[in-house]
């Protein structure tokens, strides 16, 4: 038993320093990965359900290690809040995404068309910095981005520490004339209390509720109901993970605002986006 207990306790130890070195790689090459330029944003477009017009796109993070390729957020964005490097990760996000939609906004005003929205999702850390309304303020003055054309993505778990901090900060960022919404609606546990408190415009209806809306009844309810209760409280109200033309039908027909999902298209780069708007490319 005592031999057994060893190499259990040997082969715990063993992995415990693969995780450990996986990591410690993985951090390090996080720290450089700034200055080096790996980071680029994808956009994925936001479509208007009643026009099927794009209205906006959401920024997401790909890093583009040399060794290991394309890394997808799940597998760092956990790792860059514990150390913090969230931070500087996440203004690099925010400038680069506004003066992104700033330059859009500027060839689609010369054609005619309306300026499309930005969504840059927000993470708990800089949610806490003590400098994020100031420093958000510098980014739009810089880009030279209206507030209006920005919407920043908060999930409910940035609102448990503090609330009265919380709803303080909102109500700063509200000044500004950005739009807050709230990510993957419907997951949290206290869904409604926050929409009481806080001072929200977007309700983003999580992908997990939308998946199985053409074929499941109950799912299909839970969707119908977020959907009244956004227009009844005058907010926004956005579909994620729309991927079949069954779900679209579903989302239009009971009256929500906007939809995202590969359904019209994954996330793609700028370069990539930027013909899409320029077809004029609709559902
Ligand atoms: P999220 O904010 O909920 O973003 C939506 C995710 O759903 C994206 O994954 C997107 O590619 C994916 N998606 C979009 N349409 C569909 C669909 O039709 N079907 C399916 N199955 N998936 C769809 P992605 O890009 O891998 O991002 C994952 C998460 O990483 C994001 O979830 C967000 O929480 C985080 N993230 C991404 N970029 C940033 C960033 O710049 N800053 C921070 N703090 N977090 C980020
Ligand atoms: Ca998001
Ligand atoms: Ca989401
Ligand atoms: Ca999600």
């Amino acid at each position: 038993a005592k031999k057994l207990g060893r190499n259990r306790w040997q082969f715990y130890h063993g992995a415990m320093n693969e995780e450990t070195r996986e990591r410690l790689r993985i951090e390090g090459a996080l720290r450089n990965a700034l200055e080096r330029g790996e980071f680029v944003l994808h956009y994925q477009p936001q479509v208007d359900l009643a026009s099927g017009h794009i209205v906006g796109m959401e920024a997401l993070l790909r890093w583009r290690h040399p060794e290991l390729g394309v890394v997808p957020p799940q597998r760092f964005i956990g790792l860059a809040e514990e150390t913090g490097l969230i931070v500087p990760i996440g203004a690099w996000v925010l400038r680069t995404a506004c003066a992104q939609a700033r330059a859009w906004n500027t060839m689609r005003e010369a054609d005619g068309l309306a300026p499309l929205r930005v969504a840059v999702n927000l993470s708990a850390r800089q949610f806490a910095q003590p400098d994020l309304v100031a420093s958000i303020a510098a980014v739009l003055d810089g880009t030279g981005l209206p507030a209006a054309c920005l919407d920043l993505e908060l999930t409910e778990s940035l609102f448990v520490d503090d609330v009265a901090q919380a709803v303080d900060l909102l109500h700063a960022l509200k000044a500004l004339g950005v739009a807050l919404s709230i990510d993957d609606f419907g997951t949290g546990y206290s869904s409604f209390s926050y929409l009481r408190t806080f001072p929200i415009d977007v309700l983003k209806i999580d992908r997990s509720f939308v998946a199985d809306i053409a074929s499941d009844a109950d799912e299909a309810a839970i969707v119908v109901s977020i959907i009244a209760l956004a227009r009844n409280l005058k907010l926004r109200v956005i579909a994620e993970g729309v991927e079949s033309t069954a779900q679209l039908d579903f989302l239009r027909a009971h009256g929500c605002d906007e939809m995202q999902g590969y359904h019209f298209s994954r996330p793609v780069p700028a370069e990539e986006f930027e013909r899409m708007i320029r077809s004029g490319h609709a559902c």
